[in-house]
């Protein structure tokens, strides 16, 4: 079989690096300058209540501009920026809000750059053969969609890269829809890129996430770009460039058997700086206890009377997002003494272990699936889809945690303070500057 093409490039500068790394992948093959370009980076979700970096969790804007140079050096007029940025009742802003934090209106002013918000819509929906999801007409009508993924690691999907990131291009409900309790979010995520199709991706590693997605992962300075004209390619050598096997990130190994793609690095022409040059390994996830009943580290600390298992894949973005907080509060409140028989269940498939005094039911469908369910302890319902940080609060007061918020707020700023004066850390590359 003829191997794909894919450009590795050391960001070094703007917009001769990314411009070198179009060239070596011949990536603005069969654009005009009178198509209709796309461009989709990830700006998954912006938190307005706290502190958040955005290291290896945003496309970096001085890519995206450094694209909209190119695009315009070759003459391309319609030019486009579209994402979906995930906002829910107490968290998240609108994708247009994050547009102007980081500067993007800018790109309007001097490039005449059009920005949407794909959550907008309207969608069309797409028959992926086992189902149908809504899918942003902008996406599937663009005539040349490129697609700007971040290498970042991902609790649920292991890896978040480029066909991971046009689950930006579905509806809400159809997101949701992809974290079903089947635990199918790898198999959706297989499929997206088989209907909306980039004539090219370019992932940004500038950043690197390590135990991603959220801003409780901690970011390193990669510097690498790749890119391809085939989507699936870059995914698999941003994997080995992680130093995550492929063949272990369930939605690649299955987008292959399919269509019948290698997973070695072999089946690639690397083009470029040398892969070897860039490679840096991130750890993707925290391991938990063998019974399931909390992290690993947890026994380190002698954390007992409680169980929080792990999260699985039918837990949506929204709920996922509170982990972090509900982890965060518990550790808090531990005071050497065991917890009062406390379990937190999350997700839609996990059931009450019946040795519960409380039973903490996170969401609507925690709270549906189990509230009358005789094993439970005594139900503690949090709600919402997802609830809000005042929900779990309250919940895990019930519980008998000292929950306070205060403590998260000065956990979240504690997170920035990793990051401050070191100069790899460059902010300026998130907001728009000439
Ligand atoms: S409650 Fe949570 S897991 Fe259930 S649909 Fe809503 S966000 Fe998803």
């Amino acid at each position: 079989m003829e191997r794909t093409t894919v450009a590795l490039k050391r960001y070094e500068a703007s917009p001769d690096s990314l411009r070198e790394l179009v060239q070596l992948c011949d990536g603005f093959s069969g654009l005009q300058p009178d198509l209709d370009v796309l461009i989709k980076p990830n700006l998954v979700a912006l938190d307005d209540r706290h502190p958040m970096s955005l290291y290896g969790v945003f496309t970096t804007t001085r890519l995206v501009h450094d694209m909209v140079i190119l695009l315009k050096e070759y003459g391309v007029e319609r030019i486009t920026i579209g994402e979906g940025s995930v906002r829910v009742k107490g968290y998240g802003v609108s994708t247009h809000r994050i547009y102007e934090y980081l500067g993007y209106p800018s790109l309007t002013k001097r490039y005449g750059v059009k920005l949407i918000d794909l959550l907008e819509g309207p969608f069309q929906k797409v028959d992926f053969g086992d189902c149908r999801l809504e899918v942003a007409q902008r996406a599937l009508e663009s005539d040349f969609l490129i697609n700007m993924p971040v290498l970042k690691t991902h609790n649920q999907a292991t890896l978040s890269l480029g066909l991971k990131n046009l689950k930006g291009c579905l509806s809400l409900k159809s997101r949701k829809f992809c974290h079903g309790s089947d635990g199918s979010l790898d198999h959706h995520l297989s499929r997206f890129v088989e209907k909306i199709i980039p004539a090219l991706t370019v992932l940004d590693g500038i950043y690197g996430l390590e135990r991603g997605p959220f801003v409780f992962g901690r970011a390193v300075r990669m510097n690498a770009l790749i890119a391809s004209r085939d989507p699936f390619s870059v995914d698999v050598v941003a994997a080995f460039l992680a130093g995550i096997d492929p063949s272990k990130v369930d939605h690649l190994r299955e987008f292959a058997e399919r269509h019948d793609r290698s997973l070695s690095l072999d089946a690639f022409d690397l083009r470029g700086t040398p892969f070897r040059e860039l490679k840096k390994t991130l750890k993707w996830d925290n391991t938990w206890r063998e019974d399931d009943t909390g992290p690993k580290a947890w026994d380190r600390i002698g954390v007992s009377g409680v169980s929080f298992p792990k999260y699985d894949k039918t837990l949506c973005t929204g709920c996922s997002g509170l982990y972090g907080p509900v982890m965060t509060l518990l550790m808090a409140s531990y005071k050497g003494t065991p917890f009062d028989e406390i379990e937190i269940l999350t997700g839609k498939t996990m059931k009450p272990s019946g040795k519960a005094r409380k039973t903490f039911l996170l969401g609507n469908c925690m709270i549906k699936k189990n509230r009358k369910d005789p094993a439970a302890g005594q139900a503690v319902l949090v709600k919402g889809c997802p609830p809000s940080l005042e929900e779990v609060q309250k919940g895990m007061q019930a519980c008998g945690f000292d929950a306070s918020l205060d403590i998260y707020k000065m956990f979240r700023d504690s997170l920035m303070e990793r990051y401050a004066g070191k100069a790899e850390f460059d902010e300026t590359l998130f907001h728009f500057s000439a």
